[in-house]
Parts: C-alpha cells; sequence; structure tokens
C-alpha cells in the first residue's frame, strides 16, 4: 500500500493559480530508476513507491489518495522576450508532503501529458532528457548546490517523436517549491494585484515565514530572492556550470537550480562558453549567468511594484537600487567561493582573475586546474604546470599565491571537486541507458555523491575528453 501524507497548500490556498489536472495513463509503465535515499528523506516507503500504486503516481498514470494533481500557471520571459502565458505544459504539482527534517517539499512529474498549458506542445519527456537531469541534478546536490532533486525515472511505454522515435519517460521531481519568477509575472501581466498578493504571502510563508508580519515584508522577500540567486549563481560560477536557459520560468524563489534542459559543465575555461542549441546569441553563456540572474530579478522586482507602493513609480528608484545592489552580493559570494578553490581566505578580485585568466588563455580544464592547486599546495606542482606551465604570468601569480595562502591542500580538496558530470561520460551514459544499460550511469552516480574524494576503480571519470567541448551541443 502506498500511502502518502500530503498536505496541499498550493491547491488549498492559490485558488485561481493553476488547473486541477490528471495525467496521462501510461500504457506500459516501468520504473528505471528510483532515488531511495530521497524517498527515505521524504518518509516515503522505496517498496510501495516500486509496487503498483507507486509506478502509476510516478508516470501520473493514476494518484494516490491524498494527492491533488494540478497545472500551475506562469509566464516567463524567454530569451528576453515575454510569454505572458507559459505553464505546466507537460508537468503536474502532484503534493507536497514534509520531509524528515520537517521542510515542505513538492512532488512533481515531468513528462505526464499534455495540460492546458501545452500550447501545442505533446506534453511528453523522452528518456535522455529525463536521465540527463537525474544526473545533472545528483551531481549538483553532492556538489553542495541547491537544487530541485529527481526521486525517480520511468518509462511509460509510449514511443515519443522528437527528432526521431524516443522513448517516453516521466521524471518525478522533488523541489522546495516550484514558485518562479515567471509565476510572480503571470498575475502581474494581468494586473490580478490581489492574487498577486495572495501568491507572495503565499511564497513567504512557505520561504520566508519569518517575514510575514513585517510591514514591508515584500521588499524584504525580494532582497531575500536576490540573496538566494546571487549565491546560486556564485555556485554555480565555481564549479563551472552553465544553465543554459536562464529564462524567468526557469527561476526558483526557493534559489534551487531548477529545469535541467541544455544545461552542461565546462570542460575547458572559456568564459563564452554556450551549449544550447537555441542559444545561438550566446545570451545565457557562463560568464553571462550573474548579469542575467540580475536580469530575471529586475523582473521579478517589477512584479512586485504594485504590492511595495501606492504609486509605483514613486518605488522605482529605491527597487533599482536594489536590484544594482545584486551585484556587489553576487562578487562577495564569488569571493568567498573562488577564495576557497585558491585556498585564500579573504582572496581579492586580482588573485582569482589571474588564475582564471591564465586558464583562459591556456585553454585548462576548470575542474582539472582547480583540483591540481590541493596537491601544489603539499608541494607537487607537477599537474599545475601541465595546466598551465606554458603561461608567462604562472611564476608571479604563483609567488603572490604562496604569500596570501591559508588554507592547506586539503581543504582545497574539500571544495574543488574530482569529478563532474563531464559531457561526453554524460553523453555515453545516457548512449548505454537508451540501450538497456544503466550500469555507466550507476557509476557517475557513484562518484557524484561524493565528488571532492578521489576513488580507486574511476580514474577514467577524472579526465575530460581529448577534444573537450569542441562543438558539444545540449538541446531542450
Ligand atoms: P522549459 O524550456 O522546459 O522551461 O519549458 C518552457 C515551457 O514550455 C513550459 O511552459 C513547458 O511546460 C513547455 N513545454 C516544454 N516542452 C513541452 C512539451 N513537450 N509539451 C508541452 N509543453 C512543453
Ligand atoms: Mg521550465
Ligand atoms: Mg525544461
Amino acid at each position: 500500500m502506498l500511502t502518502i501524507d500530503f498536505d496541499n497548500t498550493y491547491a488549498r490556498e492559490l485558488e485561481g493559480m493553476y488547473l486541477p489536472w490528471q495525467g496521462a495513463v501510461a500504457p506500459a509503465p516501468a520504473l528505471l530508476w528510483l532515488n531511495e535515499a530521497l524517498a527515505l528523506e521524504l518518509g516515503l516507503d522505496p517498496q510501495a513507491l516500486r509496487g503498483s500504486e507507486g509506478l502509476a503516481m510516478l508516470t501520473g498514470s493514476a494518484m494516490p489518495e491524498g494527492a491533488s494533481p494540478l497545472a500551475m500557471a506562469y509566464a516567463g520571459h524567454q530569451f528576453g522576450g515575454f510569454s505572458p502565458q507559459l505553464g505546466d505544459g507537460r508537468a503536474l504539482l502532484v503534493g507536497e508532503v514534509t520531509d524528515r527534517q520537517g521542510n515542505r517539499r513538492d512532488i512533481h512529474l515531468k513528462g505526464s501529458g499534455k495540460t492546458p498549458f501545452s500550447r501545442g506542445g505533446d506534453g511528453k519527456a523522452v528518456l535522455g532528457p529525463v536521465l540527463r537531469e537525474v544526473l545533472i541534478g545528483e551531481a549538483m546536490h553532492g556538489l553542495g548546490i541547491p537544487t530541485t532533486r529527481a526521486l525517480s525515472a520511468t518509462t511509460t511505454g509510449d514511443t515519443v517523436w522528437r527528432e526521431g522515435p524516443q522513448k517516453g519517460a516521466v521524471l518525478a521531481r522533488v523541489a522546495a517549491s516550484h514558485l518562479r519568477v515567471g509565476t510572480f509575472q503571470f498575475f502581474y501581466a494581468r494586473q490580478e494585484t490581489a492574487r498577486l498578493r495572495r501568491l507572495a504571502d503565499y511564497a513567504i510563508a512557505r520561504h520566508d515565514p519569518d517575514l510575514a508580519e513585517q510591514p514591508d515584508r515584500y521588499l524584504a522577500f525580494l532582497h531575500r530572492v536576490i540573496e538566494r540567486q546571487m549565491a546560486l549563481v556564485a555556485q554555480w560560477m565555481a564549479v563551472g556550470f552553465v544553465h543554459g536557459v536562464m529564462n524567468t520560468d526557469n527561476v526558483a524563489i526557493s534559489g534551487e537550480t531548477i529545469d535541467y534542459g541544455p544545461c552542461a559543465f565546462l570542460d575547458r575555461y572559456d568564459p563564452a562558453a554556450v551549449f544550447s542549441s537555441i542559444d545561438a546569441q550566446g545570451r545565457y553563456a557562463y560568464g553571462n549567468q550573474p548579469l542575467l540572474a540580475r536580469w530575471n530579478l529586475a523582473r521579478l522586482a517589477e512584479t512586485l511594484l504594485p504590492l511595495i507602493a501606492e504609486n509605483p513609480d514613486e518605488a522605482l528608484p529605491e527597487l533599482q537600487v536594489v536590484i544594482e545592489g545584486g551585484e556587489a552580493i553576487y562578487a562577495a559570494h564569488r569571493r568567498r567561493l573562488f577564495g576557497a578553490k585558491l585556498g585564500v581566505a579573504g582572496a581579492e578580485d586580482a588573485l582569482i582573475d589571474g588564475f582564471l585568466e591564465m586558464m583562459a588563455r591556456q585553454g585548462a580544464d576548470f575542474t582539472g586546474c582547480f583540483r591540481s592547486l590541493g596537491e601544489a599546495a603539499r608541494g607537487r606542482e607537477g599537474a599545475l604546470r601541465a595546466y598551465l606551465g606554458a603561461d608567462e604570468a604562472l611564476e608571479d601569480w604563483l609567488a603572490d599565491w604562496a604569500a596570501k595562502r591559508t588554507e592547506p591542500g586539503d581543504a582545497m580538496d574539500r571544495v574543488n571537486p574530482v569529478y563532474i558530470p563531464r559531457n561526453h561520460q554524460v553523453e555515453a551514459a545516457l548512449a548505454a541507458a537508451n540501450d538497456g544499460d544503466l550500469a555507466p550511469m550507476q557509476r557517475l552516480l557513484t562518484v557524484f555523491a561524493d565528488p571532492f574524494t578521489q576513488r580507486e576503480g574511476f580514474g577514467d571519470l577524472e579526465v575530460p575528453a581529448p577534444d573537450a567541448s569542441e562543438g558539444y551541443v545540449t538541446y531542450c
């Protein structure tokens, strides 16, 4: 028996902001992968999830008692252009549960069939991208970066047409919430201020409950979201993560990374790196992410204007200052995180930038180069010199670093991962999984669970592909 103690505040408190909906019935549902650790964290019984009722829920075919499946309404700026109505076009919120730590978490499906928000899409997801989201999300979690996480990957038995026939699949994912910047934009664009206020109060109750009684709570909430997003993007930058589609509908108020589509990790360090097939202009290039995150936060600020001031024009200059303040917040997080990677407490930008500039000139592997610093700190500079030895600036930089370093190599090893989802390895694991062999994927998940600890027998996962990232392209 699958019994889940749902408490569905979204359905109960935000009427008019979603549509109750059911998933499509999967013709031949099968469980491919279950995140048992996460299931236990949520207080769910893995055995019951593996049973027929569990499988029905995880594919969207039939819901257990207490679920209130719904499709959320949201809007969004996509690559800078505003779409007033997006919404869950192939997703469903199943319901909310309270995890073992007492935190409210959404159980959500992606690929569960058409909804009223499908806009001509088929409502489906396919195996490769679903497993990609499993892999990247778990890697992000292992790296200590706030993220939605995959609970399961199931196949439906459907054939879904993309470039050719693909296996239909459903991702069940868990999030602190699915409130996005685009959720606020939906009601702001319709000038539905009463709903906007209800939404904002709901978001505050859920993510910033200590602000609930404050008279200036909407402004305080904006500050919190800015803080979370700036901290998040700094963490992305520190591991070389390129989200790929930072549209406002993919920016979570909770500060979790959400919606793994055409994302990828850097191999060679290149601030202009873009992987997504649909980002021809490089809007969401690696080095643009902090700026675009602030742009997205300005869109959130706009939506809060009617709640912050009687006369929105009066509040505008103040909000502009608040958004501009995000730059300094980001800079502080960046200094802290990159400083830790260099083993230098209170590192200045010049030292950080000096290292990155050498990496850029030498086309050095981002992950490997940072990891080699721990060894260099222990007196073995061979690996670092293999990456940067050809650079004229290296000797001066090393002298400066030695004078400023405050941390031992071991501390640096705890923040410079050995293992990241290397693009070629992810592709190979997905190809094998598509042919029914999940072993390569499991192998990746093993190292992603603790990416800072080097393991025997996984040496092949430490190194970039020979011509890493040359022409690597990701698709939505
Ligand atoms: P994304 O790029 O994943 O953030 O999706 C943007 C919007 O397109 C969201 O409203 C999605 O629900 C919708 N969407 C993406 N793929 C599909 C699909 N296959 N069928 C219906 N809607 C989709
Ligand atoms: Mg999305
Ligand atoms: Mg997506």
